[in-house]
């Protein structure tokens, strides 16, 4: 079979495979009951790794297009939709107003929102571990809040802040990190992702300025952009954003708001220091900008001393603090908040109520059952032994494997960032590390300009275990020796 590969393309060998077959059985060209050549076979015709191919057909196969039949071979399938238009039919003539949008597909930073990854693949990608989540105790709190409230859980409750006790419980966990909150100033939402959602429409208008840390959260940036925003970055350091120079920036471009992950931050693992966190809250406050703090991972703490939350600074109104569930519990919950006080808070709720109504009542009971009788707090312990380890696997194996990769050892959170000799580039690196049977974020899609993080990587070491983590290191090692010659 011919399929035609671009090895100087940024899409890895595997995806350009799997694209091709899936537009040829989609097309027709490839019927259902059509044979496959073997893994084997296709990577000697291609000149490639059988494990290339195989992490395609794996991929293809968990998409139902095609079968594998042990000891006879892979079979494109009969599609469940199965329908007799012919092919040509297929290319859809869409009505006008939707061809205006073909044109507007600029390219998003992708990370975080893929399936599972082909059983072979030592992902350095993703979030939390997916088989550690307490999905056993947290079906217990369902049915439980299903029992006792099942009526009120499926309706849907006020249009306000969101469930009471679950606000009051985690103004209870803040009070513990110095954020003073009372329930009736936190918004439940979904995500943290629509808590900035809901924070930039609200304050913000196209064409406003918005600072961010260089390199900062990909998914924050995609929003930014697609809000119209201008984005200006302040490069960071191990102490975090570089503060000094931020007063000059204020000065020069009169931004509208300023986004910081002072724990842990994504993806430079990295922690703003206390001093800068002073000069920060003193600085925006100076200057009347508000500033969002996104503490997405703040309690998956390593070593060392918690450092005051920048909300914690704020005398009042001045900082916005946006919290997740999703790394520290599960992500599929979709359950965020957001801290705000003052006029604006009543105009975030507002927006959330134009937005979505409310944020599941079933799952912000279930969520409060969950936390109140104590398992979250359980379920971080657990997390923060099992993350230490794997924390410290990583950092060794790079010692081990890659020394000629500078690596900044996190004092928690998710992420290991590190950046590659000069001149060498992470998106080159990536399809040999697919290759290999490994992958990373790179580290381009952190920033606003998307060449200056050319250099670097971002590991996440939390999904996978110690042994497996050497093993992922020792395949992007042997990708890098084959880069380096
Ligand atoms: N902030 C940061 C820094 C993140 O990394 C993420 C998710 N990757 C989010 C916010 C949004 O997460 P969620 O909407 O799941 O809370």
């Amino acid at each position: 079979m011919r399929i035609p590969i671009d090895s100087s393309s940024t899409a890895p060998l595997y995806r350009q495979i799997q694209d091709f077959l899936r537009d040829q059985i989609s097309q027709g060209l490839l019927e259902p009951g059509a044979k496959l050549p073997s893994t084997r076979r296709l990577a000697k015709d291609l000149g490639i790794s059988r494990i290339t191919v195989k992490n395609a057909y794996l991929n293809l196969e968990s998409e139902g297009l095609i079968t594998s039949w042990e000891g006879s071979g892979t079979y494109v399938m009969v599609p469940i939709h199965s329908t007799t238009v012919s092919s040509s039919d297929q290319i859809p003539s869409w009505p006008a107003w939707q061809r205006a949008f073909e044109s507007d597909d600029h390219p998003e930073s992708q990370e975080d929102n893929r399936g599972p990854e082909p059983v072979d693949m030592i992902s350095f990608t993703g979030v939390g571990d997916s088989q550690e989540y307490p999905i056993l105790e947290f079906t217990r709190a369902l049915k439980a809040v299903i029992r006792r409230q099942g009526e009120q859980a499926f309706n849907y409750g006020a249009f306000d802040g969101g469930y009471l006790p679950l606000r009051a419980t985690l103004a209870q966990i803040l009070a513990s990190q110095g954020v003073k909150a009372p329930p009736e100033n936190v918004l439940i939402t979904s995500g943290s992702q629509q808590a900035l959602s809901l924070i930039c429409q609200t304050l913000l208008n196209p064409g406003d300025v918005v600072i961010v840390e260089k390199p900062t959260y990909n998914l924050a940036l995609d929003l930014f952009r697609a809000l119209n925003l201008k984005i200006v970055g302040v490069p960071l350091d191990e102490e975090g954003m570089q503060v000094d120079r931020l007063e000059t920036i204020l000065n020069k471009y009169s931004p509208r708001l300023i986004y910081t992950i002072p724990n842990f931050q994504n993806p430079s693992g990295v922690c703003l220091s206390g001093t800068r966190r002073r000069q920060l809250a003193n600085l925006a406050d100076r200057f009347n900008v508000p500033i969002v703090e996104d503490d997405f991972v703040g309690d998956l703490r390593y070593d060392g001393r918690a450092l005051p939350a920048v909300k914690a600074l704020d005398p009042g109104g001045r900082v916005i603090y946006i919290g997740t569930f999703s790394k520290m519990l599960m992500p599929g919950l979709r359950m965020g908040y957001l801290v705000a006080e003052g006029p604006v808070y009543a105009q975030l709720v507002k927006a959330k109520r134009v937005r979505d109504l409310t944020s599941s009542p079933l799952l912000q009971r279930t969520l409060y059952e969950f936390v109140t009788v104590g398992r979250y707090q359980m379920h971080l312990r657990r997390s923060i032994k099992r993350y230490r380890k794997r924390r410290d696997a990583v950092l060794a194996a790079i010692t081990e494997f890659l020394p000629e990769v500078h690596a900044i050892r996190p004092s928690g959170g998710l992420f290991v960032w590190a950046a590659l000799p000069e001149g060498y580039s992470s998106r080159q690196l990536l399809p040999l590390a697919l290759e290999q049977g490994t992958e990373y974020a790179p580290g381009d899609i952190f920033f606003p300009y998307p060449a200056k993080g050319l250099r670097y990587l971002r590991l996440n070491f939390a999904t996978q275990s110690e042994e497996t983590i050497r093993e992922g290191i020792q395949r992007l090692a042997a990708a890098f020796s084959r880069m380096a010659v």
